[in-house]
This record gives structure tokens, sequence and C-alpha cells, in this order.
């Protein structure tokens, strides 16, 4: 059972900190695109909050927020 949001595959979480060398965690991280704050779920570093993200994940990512600001 996994309790992780359904945009975060489990190789996103494989990924190590590279400078904690901690494994990453699922957390809310407050980002600001195109002027709006939003609040998403990333996997960062829990140590320095470091977010680490793949690219195809970005994108997944920035695809979903438009789609949320459309729908204002
Ligand atoms: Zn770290």
């Amino acid at each position: 059972m996994s309790n992780t949001p359904d945009h975060i595959k489990p190789e996103d979480l494989v990924w190590k900190c590279f400078r904690c060398d901690k494994p990453l965690v699922v957390d809310a991280i407050l980002a600001v695109y195109l002027g709006n704050n939003i609040t998403t779920q990333l996997p960062q570093c829990p140590s320095c909050h470091n977010v680490l993200v793949s690219e195809e994940l970005a994108v997944g990512k920035i695809a979903e927020v438009e789609k949320l600001l459309e729908n204002k």
C-alpha cells in the first residue's frame, strides 16, 4: 500500500539527495508559477529540503498546474 499521490511514481523516490545521501520523501512544496502560488506534492530531501524532480515529472507538474489555472 502507498499513500503517495498518483503523479509520483515509485522510481521518483528511489533517488537520494546528492548532498546528504538520504532517500527522498514526498511533501508539500510551495511553488510559484506564472505569478500564482501553488502547493504541490514533490519528492524532496528530508534533511536539506532540496527538491529533486526528473524532467518528466517537472513537465507533468507544469501541465497539471496549467490545467488547474485554466479551470479557474
Ligand atoms: Zn539533502
